[in-house]
């Protein structure tokens, strides 16, 4: 579904993704772990074209991920993005969020659009919110609103970027059970995140990115438990 080529990214002279391979099947999900600064949310806006790639390829659904405006909503309209700090429309209500993608960039009819929106929210646990604003719903219950809307593009695949990152812990789970119900009905799914547990129980790869660099992949039991380079058995040993 997603492929990697040799990927290179500059930020003027700073090369920040230094040759990046990797591939991501239907129905995988794939977290992404490193430290701070190593690249991970880059290489997702590479993937979904919020960022141009200097070097090297990357396709999705065996489509080549162009700067052309075409190309950019195409891609856009295949692979969903939910970010860390939610990026909702602040004056629009959780169902108008929903919506947007759909009637906008799908032309969807108003109508539909609304009844799939609604029952989204249901699925993500937000029946009744439908008309609240972001500042009347939690973080957590903003992230699923976002994550509704990442559905609601009727992607083939979502790219998560540390979705739990920006909320208190006690509303981590609610997210983090949306997502699990989502990869155990196959659905693609590249996620960078710092939590550990999830990674293990329902990651079926886990790559990890030191300095713009895969250092190491694997099955997510493998790195997670046995990881043989050096910098990941750092990292994980400062996470955990
Ligand atoms: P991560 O998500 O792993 O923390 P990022 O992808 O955000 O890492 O950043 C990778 C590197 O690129 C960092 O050195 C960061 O400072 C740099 N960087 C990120 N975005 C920009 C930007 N818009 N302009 C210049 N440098 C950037
Ligand atoms: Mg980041």
């Amino acid at each position: 579904m997603i492929v990697l080529e040799d990927v290179r990214k500059h930020y003027g002279a700073l090369e920040v993704i230094k040759g990046v391979s990797a591939e991501v099947a239907t129905g995988e999900v794939v977290c992404i772990i490193g430290p701070s600064g190593s690249g991970k949310s880059t290489l997702l806006r590479c993937i979904n074209g919020l960022e141009a790639y200097d070097g090297g390829e990357i396709r999705v659904g065996g489509q080549r991920v162009e700067r052309d405006a075409r190309s950019i909503k195409a891609i856009r309209t295949r692979v969903s993005m939910v970010f860390q700090r939610f990026n909702l429309f602040a004056n629009r209500t959780a169902l108008e969020n929903v919506v947007e993608g759909p009637l906008y960039v799908k032309g969807e009819p108003r109508a539909e659009a609304e009844a799939r929106a609604a029952a989204l929210l249901a699925r993500v646990g937000l029946s009744g919110k439908e008309h609240a604003r972001p500042d009347q719903l939690s973080g957590g219950q903003q992230q699923r609103v976002a994550i509704a809307r990442a559905l609601a593009m009727r992607p083939d695949a979502i790219l998560f970027d540390e979705p739990t990152s920006a909320l208190d812990p006690e509303l981590v789970g609610d997210v983090l059970r949306v997502m699990r119900g989502l990869a155990d009905e196959g659905m693609t799914m590249m996620v960078v995140t710092h939590e550990i547990g999830f990674a293990r129980e329902v990651a079926d790869r886990v790559l990890f990115l030191d300095g713009g660099r895969l250092v190491e992949q694997g099955p997510a039991a493998e790195v997670l438990n046995r990881p043989q380079n050096p910098r990941t058995r750092d990292f994980l040993q400062r996470v955990l």
